[in-house]
């Protein structure tokens, strides 16, 4: 018998260039592109350069100083300052830089700190609330039930009282806060007393919001009364694709049980290209961490006004439309969340379809989420954020053809190709959108 279909190496190398090709492809369309999803950011140049090291190419299991390889006295070096700028920056006694995401991060705690079958407070998905605590996501994975708290659409919010009274019946052993549209900050200090009257451990999810709390805005959960911090490195926090776990605790049986819970549990190798890159991004976020946050939320709240002027009806207005990065937008009268994502992508803008509070279908989302990380990092401010606005008026609104919104959209863009809130970044041959060169 024949091998059907076996290519050659030509057909093989035709393949590696097509994909290249791909990759500059993406790169050209997001230099010329308006990025507004709430989860995305751009890594600075010393990061970026971390990531094609030869850290990537080799294995550190276990923690600095105890290896189970050799050669890796420099990963300890890095890896142990990573540990330092973390816990320096969240002023907190424990850190662990080894999971390889957020998702992996919660997974980590969850075989820290519970049993299959053991109750764990959480939001629901409609609520905003992140796959990894759905039944089909990391919290089914271990087997716990999820305990949902009341929270009010309205105000996008915990309803404390309502919670309270839920924790108390339910007793849930962790209570996990923590959203994917996350606008307003939780009432942790009311919330911590219950926690310790019912003898729950508090878990607080700051995937979206760690570049925040570091920066100084948004809250401060591990002084709130959280016990841990999971977090992705990626989202508000402009660093590498990876995860994060931090504590307010120094009983070091709980310390051993989150790192075991990273190591071995979820992880063995982690990413020391990525953990290296973490560790500049941190230094770069003592560093310029609160005007970046600050003008983040600035411009969030300012997006949000400039489209509820122009008739968009962007959620809890009453409340300043949000206190964090992101933006809920209820888009039924302009078409749905799918439809409105996909003329806005036409226009080289960048969001995505959301799920409101209050959705009859779960596949059709009738909001949008935006996020303002990447065009702040880009050094926009006030005054591109009523652009932008504009640009939604014209083409959801105003019927502007979709490729005359895309040039407008693409000329505002080619005024900031410089990133900010980082070192090295005026280094002119260095261009962020892209790793490979053109040609
Ligand atoms: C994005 C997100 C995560 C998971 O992050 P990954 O790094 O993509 O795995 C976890 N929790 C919340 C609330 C998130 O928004």
């Amino acid at each position: 018998m024949t091998r059907p279909g076996r290519a050659g190496p030509a057909d093989m190398e035709a393949t590696v260039q097509r994909i290249r090709a791909a990759v500059q492809a993406h790169s050209r369309f997001f230099e010329g592109a308006i990025p507004l999803i709430a989860s995305e950011n751009l890594l600075s140049p010393y990061a970026k350069e971390l990531l094609i090291s030869d850290f990537h190419s080799r294995y550190a299991e276990g923690l600095p100083g105890e290896r189970y390889y050799e050669g890796n006295q420099w990963v300890d070096e890095v890896e142990n300052l990573c540990l330092q700028l973390a816990r320096d920056l969240f002023r907190c006694p424990f850190a662990d830089v080894r999971p390889i995401s957020g998702t992996v991060a919660n997974l980590a705690v969850l075989k820290a700190l519970t049993e299959p079958g053991d109750r764990v407070g959480s939001n629901r998905l409609a609520d905003g609330a992140h796959i990894s605590s759905a039944s089909f996501g990391a919290f089914g994975l271990r087997g716990v039930k999820p305990v949902h708290y009341a929270f009010d659409p309205v105000r996008m919010q915990l309803d404390v009282d309502a919670t309270i009274k839920i924790l108390r019946t339910e007793r849930p052993r962790l209570c996990l806060f923590g959203l994917s549209l996350f606008l307003f900050p939780f009432p942790l200090k009311e919330l911590a007393p219950v926690l310790q009257e019912i003898g729950a451990v508090g878990w607080y999810d700051g995937a979206h919001v760690l570049g925040l709390i570091g920066g100084g805005e948004f809250q401060d959960p591990l002084h709130e009364g959280m016990t841990v911090l999971s977090a992705s490195t990626h989202k508000t926090l402009p660093g590498p694709q990876h995860g994060i776990l931090l504590g307010n605790t120094e009983d070091p049986e709980l310390i051993h049980k989150l790192q075991a819970g990273a190591f071995p549990g979820v992880t063995s190798n982690h990413h020391l290209n990525a953990m290296a890159a973490l560790a500049v991004s941190l230094a770069e976020h003592r560093a310029f961490g609160e005007a970046y946050a600050r003008q983040t939320v600035l411009n969030a709240r300012t997006l949000g006004q400039a489209l509820s002027e122009r008739g968009f009806d962007v959620l809890c207005a009453d409340e300043g439309f949000t206190r964090s990065h992101t933006l809920a937008v209820r888009v039924e009268r302009e078409g749905g969340g799918e439809a409105c994502a996909q003329a806005l992508i036409r226009s080289g803008i960048v969001t995505n379809k959301n799920l409101l509070p209050g959705d009859k279908s779960p596949r059709h989302p009738q909001g949008i989420r935006l996020g303002t990380p990447e065009v702040t990092r880009l050094g926009m401010k006030e005054r591109e954020m009523v652009r932008i606005a504009e640009l939604f008026d014209r083409l959801l609104h105003r019927g502007a053809p979709p490729e005359d919104v895309a040039r407008e959209a693409r000329e505002l863009k080619s005024g900031f190709t410089t990133l900010q809130y980082c070192f090295g970044a005026g280094e002119a041959a260095y261009r962020y959108y892209e790793l490979v060169g053109r040609n």
